[in-house]
């Protein structure tokens, strides 16, 4: 479209990179799986936010139209991805004796704080599972005869009335990762459930009346139904983390060719997505990103201990989408020192008017962000080619900021909204203002230009006390930083 490099994107299916070519031409449709919503995310689920982020700004810079869909899973995630286990959504809210919707409600909020300090763009919609299970119900009518079975427990889609069942996966029907029947009855192992029927005498606060008894729609279903719904069989891109590639996408799939096959779509081996994509996994050693750990890695406990939250996106970025990264507070604490660098820099230009990008010397820069960004989505070399516009010396400034804010429509760093005070976060607990911080600076500055090294120690160690570092001869020139007190 508008720029050089030719955009090509990973695809899971062929295990290759492809060339983007849109179902629509100059569209671009993209369902990305949502957070199921029985506690907060970690952010390790926001990296997978962050990555379908870059993916549709990307998409965006190329000049497609973009359809962005992000669905909120508040229904049948299972405890285990076999069939077997409890609802996450009923089983939070049986151990905190609230309502499920109440549940709902708190943790799909706290993900949209989470999107917003991450300057996640709002999608097209956010489609909530609830919200469609009349359409679940008929899709699961349309594919019951040919594709499913039904037992004691709910219906079931069997994974051999599909050709190549389980071909994202890589995996042989019935080997795949967490393939362990736990369900009597089940014809293979890999069959799973549409529709879970209420036990008998049991009562769910969620359940709605359906062929098979009353029940809750199996968690693959939803995916199914929205992205068909909202983009159209076929669309262009179904993203989530690299865990789907294994369950949840091959069973997504496989509903999606019944359906396809069933509803006169003419294209057998249908997948529903032309393209699917992945990101790895946020790893961390200390088991800290585990839900059910006290103090586990949420956003909001990066932002305590006061890093700014654009720091985790600046981390995100300095690794490539398919690469594992490890999360470290080091890793954090230098990728905060990298958008502080940024920030500097971009500061000499805060009174620049954005002007004509198409500067001789900034072209080929554009250029190579283009194309690294092209290449499926290479943010660590898009983030070198930043920092080098962002420090070449003796262009127009109008120019330089035009060139800038076009690289940061993708990066999502806002780094024009930025502020050194918006970096300097408060960390949870400090009670010493800035005016207090200034004050005995300016203090120390005037004894320690007569010598009295004596009384400039002790008012650092004062400022210790209260959280703040002062850091002489900063090459960065920010002097203080506020740590959490002790
Ligand atoms: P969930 O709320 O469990 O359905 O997960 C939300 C998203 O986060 C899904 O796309 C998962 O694949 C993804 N995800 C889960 N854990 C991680 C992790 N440690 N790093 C990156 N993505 C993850
Ligand atoms: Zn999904």
């Amino acid at each position: 479209m508008s720029d050089a490099a030719q955009l090509k994107l990973f695809n899971s299916l062929t295990r290759e990179p492809e060339l983007f070519e849109p179902v629509h031409p100059g569209e671009a449709r993209v369902y990305t799986c949502g957070p199921t919503v029985y506690n907060y995310p970690h952010i390790g689920n926001m990296r997978a936010y962050v990555f379908a982020d870059v993916l549709g700004r990307t998409l965006s810079f190329k000049g497609y139209k973009l359809t962005h869909i992000i669905n909120i899973t508040d229904v049948g995630h299972l405890t285990d991805d076999a069939d077997a286990g409890e609802d996450k959504l009923e089983k939070a809210a049986a151990e905190k004796a609230q309502s499920i919707w109440d549940i709902a409600r708190h943790y799909t909020e706290a993900y949209w704080d989470d999107i917003k300090a991450l300057n996640i763009r709002q999608p097209a919609e956010w489609s909530i599972a609830t919200d469609y299970v009349p359409q679940m119900l008929e899709f699961a009518k349309s594919i019951a005869d040919k594709h499913c079975y039904e037992l004691d427990s709910g219906l079931y889609f069997d994974v051999s009335t599909v050709d190549d069942y389980g071909r994202l996966a890589r995996a042989a029907t019935d080997e795949g990762e967490g393939r362990i029947e736990k369900v009597e009855g089940k014809r293979h192992a890999a069959d799973f459930a549409i529709w879970r029927k209420t036990p008998p005498g049991e009562k769910r606060q969620m359940e709605w009346d359906s062929p098979w008894g009353r029940g809750a729609p199996g968690w693959h279903l939803e995916c199914s139904v929205m992205s068909g719904k909202l983009l159209g069989f076929p669309f262009d891109i179904h993203t989530g983390g690299i865990d789907h590639r294994e369950i949840h996408h091959p069973n997504e799939i496989a509903q999606n060719q019944a359906f396809c096959c069933t509803n006169g779509l003419d294209v057998p081996a249908n997948s529903g997505a032309r393209v699917w994509m992945h990101n790895n996994f946020l790893v961390e050693r200390s088991g800290k990103m585990s839900k059910s750990s006290g103090e586990f890695l949420r956003l909001q406990l990066l932002i305590d201990k006061g890093y700014h939250p654009l720091a985790y996106r600046m981390m995100c970025l300095q690794a490539h989408y398919r690469s594992e990264l490890e999360f470290s507070w080091e890793g954090l604490g230098a990728a905060l020192t990298r958008l502080k660098r940024i920030l500097m820099a971009a500061e000499r230009l805060a009174e620049a008017e954005a002007g004509d990008a198409s500067h001789p010397k900034l072209a080929p820069l554009m250029d190579k962000f283009d194309a690294a960004i092209s290449d499926d989505l290479n943010t660590p070399v898009a983030l070198t080619v930043f920092e080098d516009a962002l420090a070449m010396k003796k262009v127009d400034p109008g120019a330089k900021r035009a060139v800038l804010e076009r690289m940061d429509a993708v990066l999502g760093l806002g780094l024009f909204d930025l502020t050194r005070a918006d970096l300097r976060l408060r960390p949870k607990g400090t009670t010493i203002s800035e005016a207090e911080i200034e004050d005995a600076l300016a203090r120390r500055k005037e004894v320690r230009a007569a010598k009295d090294f004596a009384t400039s120690d002790a008012i650092r160690d004062e400022l210790a006390a209260s959280g703040v570092e002062v850091m002489d001869g900063d090459p960065l020139g920010w002097e203080w930083k506020l740590e959490s007190p002790a």
